[in-house]
């Protein structure tokens, strides 16, 4: 393919919620998506780029925007336990779960605290990098969007009807900064009082996005978020056509803006990526659905509605296919007896904890364990470097001649070691494997439907077009796109001040 260089380095990322290379290429081959099929055939496709674990949103674009893992940039998941203030953190997995826990704090927590507290000062995010060398930036609806320009979000009175919380929230942004209607850019449909109308949806963000377009006030670098599939796929499962179709249309108009689709990709560099995968889910809710507060019986699991109370000894924070499980009681409920529990189901593909310098593995359908740490003789396939012992069929590892290769679990020793040292606490993090879903109380589930947040290969890989560009990131890993995005955009500037 001859990829003809754009007129100008601004790049366009749209990242497309639970877009995934399979069902994308049955939808190709059956259904009548031009937008996709023009990029199929404009742009290079890379079907396998490895999302970070848990593949949750908030911790796929941290690890998005700035090129770290959760070691470095502090977001472990979406859900996680803060040991030092002794408080759930949840940016969102459900509505009733987010009550329980106290909306206020909840919403202070999504709106302000993750990307102003959590989010780590030390590391700088895509937006930070290329406004401090002068380029401007817009972020369209992601959740996490920290950058230089100071910039308010606006409540909406009925959320304050409901919840304690001020009128005003100063954070800092991209230049250009949507975040549903709680700071819009374009004067459309300013006032709205149903709640998922408040603009964290495809069609708000399109609009936004062709806002910037039409009043030519498109900056450098624009990361466009599109969330709407992720619900098609967890209601009607990974096979899904529908969603898809719906989000060709989507990017039909915006391709529509310019006098012709070619326009468009010969202006801009376009980049479209998925942010995680999905697995399916059995329907027999019984045989699907993993409660982990029957395995752990009989340790005392912290309510959310009451916090953390003296007596007890175990959190449990769950990302929908994973879960952190937390010891608060080192005599009684240690480690030991937390993997114990868990290894008794072999609908757990995966049980890690850290111990010294080592991570330590086990999993529900074996008794033996595998131990890994940074450093040593053996490189993977990303050229890190590893110390291990113990079964690496564990992790599904093939190692020969000093060499690891990775099969049910891409990238498993960096993004599972860097999971372990992602924040405090004495904790354990496990997943199912495909067809099952973890519950604790209230956490949202999918029999029949499909599910991500997992460490497998159908939870992590996602594919990604580019247009305009033969340079490739240093790995095909989200977490190697920062350096390579920057690059983009100010290609003449080869100093990459990533701390
Ligand atoms: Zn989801």
């Amino acid at each position: 393919m001859t990829i003809q260089k754009p007129a100008s380095s601004r790049v366009v990322m749209l990242m497309l919620d639970t877009l995934m290379d399979k069902p994308l290429q049955q939808t190709l081959e059956e259904e009548d998506v031009p937008a996709l099929r023009f990029f199929m055939s404009h742009a290079h496709y890379y079907p396998n780029v490895v999302a970070p674990f848990p593949t949750m949103s908030v911790n796929v674009e941290s690890t998005l925007l700035t090129g770290k893992y959760s070691d470095k940039h502090g977001i472990p998941a979406l859900a996680w336990y803060e040991a030092a203030n002794k408080r759930i953190i949840n940016y969102g997995t459900h509505i009733v779960e987010l009550m329980k826990l106290g909306l206020s704090e909840s919403l202070y927590n999504t709106l302000y605290r993750l990307n102003n507290e959590h989010l780590r000062k030390d590391v700088k995010t895509i937006h930070e990098e290329l406004q401090d060398r002068g380029f401007h930036t817009a972020s369209i609806n992601p959740l996490v969007h920290r950058g230089n320009e100071p910039n308010q979000l606006e409540i909406p009175g009925l959320v304050r009807f409901f919840v304690t919380i001020s009128k005003w929230i100063y954070t800092n942004t991209a230049n250009k900064f949507v975040y549903g209607r709680l700071s819009q850019l374009s004067p459309f449909h300013k006032f709205s009082h149903i709640w998922n109308k408040y603009g964290f949806n495809n069609h708000f963000s399109i609009q936004e996005f062709a806002y910037l377009i039409n009043s030519e006030i498109l900056p450098d670098f624009s990361l466009i978020y599109l969330p709407d599939h992720d619900k098609n796929v967890h209601k009607r499962g990974p096979t899904d056509q529908k969603g898809i179709i719906e989000m060709d249309r989507q990017i039909q108009s915006l391709l529509n803006i310019f006098p012709s689709w070619e326009e468009a990709i010969q202006k801009f560099h376009w980049i479209l990526i998925g942010d995680n995968g999905q697995s399916f889910v059995k329907h027999d809710r019984k045989e699907a659905l993993v409660d982990l507060r029957l395995l752990l019986q009989p340790l005392k699991i912290t309510k959310l509605r009451k916090g953390v109370q003296q007596e007890d000894q175990i959190v449990l924070a769950n990302n929908l296919r994973s879960s952190f499980i937390y010891s608060l009681d080192s005599i009684n409920a240690p480690l030991t007896v937390i993997v114990d529990k868990l290894q008794q189901d072999e609908r757990i593909d995966m049980i890690a904890w850290k111990k010294d310098e080592y991570a330590h593995v086990t999993s529900g359908k074996s008794l033996r364990t595998f131990q890994f740490k940074q450093g040593g003789e053996l490189t993977d396939e990303h050229g890190q470097k590893w110390t291990t012992s113990g079964d690496p069929s564990i992790l599904d590892l093939g190692i020969d001649h000093q060499k690891i290769t990775f099969h049910d679990y891409p990238d498993a020793l960096k993004r599972l070691y860097t999971t372990l040292h992602s924040h405090q606490g004495e904790f354990v993090v496990a997943s199912v494997g495909p067809g099952h879903e973890f519950i604790g109380e209230s956490t949202p589930s999918h029999p029949g439907g499909a599910s991500h947040g997992g460490f497998h290969k159908d939870d992590s890989l996602i594919p990604m077009f580019v247009t305009g560009t033969d340079l490739q990131p240093a790995s095909l890993r989200m977490v190697d796109l920062k350096d390579w995005i920057i690059k983009l955009v100010d290609p003449n500037n080869d100093e990459i001040s990533s701390p």
